[in-house]
């Protein structure tokens, strides 16, 4: 610090002739205001490999109200849990075509940078938005779409688009989202949004993809936890006239699947006033008053599926009294035969060489039948539902030259005491994103060193393909042991595939399982777990019912029946299910991997922007600073390592005619103006301000300064 001061007063003290301040006032001055603001950018942080004055940075900003600070062009975003005046209008156009440098860091700045891009150098772009639940992610995407709608006010004909867009989120977080113990409004889905713009930069349509619904939610909840919103709001938000059409009573605490609730003093009101944005929302994206209705027959009728009761006969089996009304509604709201639906949840019809065998369920298996028909009816009415949403979007007048920018916000990384499958398939995921983290963000460095005419150096850095090939890897990756094991005939069991793990990857650098763990990891893992080294740290995972939920196995007699609806969406829905084929549907994990794979292809195409979002308490309360809660998110978000990336070249860039722009005043011969080209004038600034070699190189269109304290001197400077 002392020689920091030293130099930079030794560097300073030249200017006094220029403009004569007292040069140890503002010195201090600006320390000062570094010392309680933090840096705007990490990749100013002196000791930047220091976990601990990463965290502090963020802390200082914190406790400053300032959410957003960048590494690079990646922004990170504290969630602050209570509302700032950060999102005006005023604020907005305070970053109309505004480079990062200009204002402070914000996701307005990301959205107009993406947009600039997009509109006048027809670089397709991406908004990468990840954190763990709770961070701030859905909220960060709905400040990008706002911000793009503010930004495309002054264009012609783009109301009733934008109108649409804006509409498909009370719309999806009313199916899609719930209340849990993490977050009120939690996402239980990943999305990616396109945004299509035409030629002249308008909104003029979208296109959704949905991953991996969170449908076990749909028939249980963890106490004091919710289900998804819609059932509530509806219930509170109904006309009597519609309570009638569903057969429905007013009280969630009347169905089995909505029983578990903690009810908040005004949350009925809430509900209810939502359900009231819901119907706005439908009425915008043009779902008619028929589709509507069939909708909330189907939201109806999974309640009414929850409360349906089994009784044990004396042979063992399970049977439906005749005068259980909810099996009855059922089949109304469903459109299905009754009795059909009354076989079908307590029988089983199997083909086993050429003969039909029909054989009865036990109570158990009939409440595993009911529940996988409840969780799949909602399961496909939600994709329904986005495919809906999607055709609301279709460009009216399609435009060839059209191009987009793709939102995605997605689960961040998880691990919780107990992992089980729903984990594995979110932290593959976000190995992938990791992935292409990585490729994008070295390859967009070592683009901007070749277009600027730089040498490139070479940065050391952990490569996660070795884990992403762990899982995904044909024949032998987690993916393919999983599948093989759901796919053998016989006694193929969670146990089974775990020994399978244990066989086949045992020895591998990411993997361990209990056999082989040493004594120390043995004592941390059950009998029925295996654990992966994730690019993020370690996680256990349980076995228990993996094969089960890759199975997803919805009875065929059940499908059949559903595809005879007269509810046009359920019919919709399970036609295609293609009854017929002996070929055994993709499991639920390899689909995952597919539409993951066809989600990296999509990103790979288009330029990244990143927002990291920060949890900073478990609470869900302002102005609370957990440190250590923080820090494990920076490992999983992998800050560090990113920033290491950032820094291992040069700090800091800006262009020729911006940087002269603002420390032309430094030497005389840039001062008041420089006539020559840019490049040259900050030839002449960096000369007077005695840069050494090492500490700067002079690109085809930018300067770029190595060390963080070679500007800040330079900014001490201007600002004496
Ligand atoms: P999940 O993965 O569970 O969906 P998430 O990362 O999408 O979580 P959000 O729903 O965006 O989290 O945020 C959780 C809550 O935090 C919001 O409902 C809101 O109350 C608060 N919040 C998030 N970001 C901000 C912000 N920028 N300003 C004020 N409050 C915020
Ligand atoms: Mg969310």
């Amino acid at each position: 610090m002392v020689f920091t001061i030293y130099s930079s007063l030794h560097r300073i003290e030249k200017y006094r002739l220029l403009r004569p301040v007292s040069v140890q006032g503002v010195m201090e001055h600006a320390l000062q205001h570094r010392e309680r603001v933090g840096v705007s950018d990490f990749v100013l942080l002196e000791d930047f490999r220091s976990e601990a004055a990463f965290i502090d940075n963020l802390h200082k900003r914190f406790k400053e109200n300032i959410i957003y600070t960048y590494i690079g062009n990646v922004l990170i975003s504290v969630n602050p849990y209570k509302p700032l005046p950060i999102y005006t209008e005023e604020k907005t156009k305070q970053y109309y075509k505004k480079a990062f440098f200009e204002a402070p860091p914000h996701v307005f700045a990301i959205a107009d940078n993406a947009y600039r891009s997009l509109v006048f150098e027809h670089r397709e772009q991406c908004i990468l938005i990840s954190g763990e639940s709770g961070s701030g992610k859905t909220e960060a995407s709905k400040k990008v779409l706002e911000y793009i709608a503010a930004r495309t006010n002054h264009l012609q004909n783009v109301e009733t688009v934008k109108d649409k867009l804006l509409q498909t989120n009370p719309l999806l977080e009313a199916f899609g989202n719930a209340k849990t113990h993490r977050n009120d409004n939690s996402s239980r889905f990943g999305k990616y949004m396109d945004i299509q713009f035409n030629y002249e930069g308008g909104p003029e349509g979208g296109h959704i993809l949905n991953y991996l619904l969170e449908k076990s939610r749909v028939v249980s909840q963890m106490s004091g936890e919710r289900n998804f919103h819609v059932f509530y709001q509806l219930l509170a938000g109904a006309s009597e006239d519609l309570m009638r059409q569903l057969m429905l009573q007013n009280r969630p605490e009347a169905y089995k699947y909505t029983l578990d609730q903690t009810a908040q003093p005004n949350q009925r009101s809430t509900d209810a006033s939502q359900f009231r944005v819901v119907q706005e929302a439908m009425k915008v994206i043009e779902i008619g008053e028929a589709e509507q209705l069939e909708m909330f027959a189907i939201v109806a009728s999974v309640l009414h599926l929850g409360n349906v009761k089994f009784v044990q006969t004396d042979k063992g089996h399970a049977e439906i009294l005749l005068h259980d009304a909810s099996s009855g509604n059922v089949s109304e709201l469903l459109k299905v035969n009754s009795v059909k639906l009354r076989e079908a949840l307590t029988s089983r019809t199997i083909s086993a060489r050429g003969d039909v065998v029909n054989t009865p369920l036990d109570l158990e298996q009939a409440h595993y039948a009911r529940d996988a028909l409840a969780k799949a009816v909602y399961d496909k009415l939600f994709s329904w539902l986005v495919a809906r949403i999607n055709s609301a979007l279709v460009p009216a007048e399609p435009d060839s030259r059209s191009s987009v920018i793709g939102i995605l916000d997605i689960y961040g990384f998880e691990i919780f005491p107990k992992n089980s499958f729903e984990q594995f398939c979110i932290n593959f995921c976000n190995e992938k994103l990791q992935q292409l983290f990585i490729e994008l963000t070295l390859k967009q460095e070592q683009e901007e060193y070749l277009r600027e005419g730089i040498a490139w150096e070479p940065v050391e850095y952990f490569n996660n393909i070795i884990i992403c090939d762990l899982i995904e890897a044909r024949h032998k990756g987690i993916i393919a042991i999983l599948d093989d094991e759901c796919l053998r005939p016989g006694d193929a069991t969670d146990a089974s595939f775990l020994e399978k793990l244990s066989q086949k990857l045992d020895g591998h650098k990411h993997f361990k399982s209990h056999r082989k763990a040493d004594v120390k990891m043995q004592k941390l893992m059950g009998r029925d777990e295996f654990c992966l080294v994730h690019y993020a740290g370690e996680v256990t995972y349980n076995v228990s019912t993996f094969l089960e939920k890759n199975n997803d196995l919805l009875f065929r007699d059940m499908q059949s029946l559903m595809a005879t609806s007269g509810n046009n969406i359920v019919e919709s829905c399970f036609r295609d299910c293609n009854l017929t084929s002996k070929k055994r549907p993709e499991t639920a994990i390899t689909q995952f991997k597919n539409s993951l794979n066809e989600l990296i292809k999509i990103l790979s195409s288009k330029e990244p922007s990143y927002i990291r979002c920060i949890k900073p308490n478990d609470v869900k309360a302002p102005m609370q600073f957990n440190e250590k809660l923080v820090s494990h998110q920076v490992k999983y978000l992998g800050l560090m390592e990113n920033l290491r990336v950032r820094r291992a070249g040069f700090a800091y860039r800006r262009t020729y005619d911006a940087f002269l722009e603002r420390y032309k005043c430094l030497s005389a011969d840039t001062w008041p103006s420089y006539r020559g080209p840019a490049r040259d004038g900050v030839q002449k600034l960096v000369e007077a301000m005695q840069y050494e070699r090492e500490e700067y190189r002079m690109g085809n269109t930018k300067i770029f300064i190595r060390f963080p304290k070679t500007l800040f001197d330079t900014e001490d400077a201007y600002q004496v």
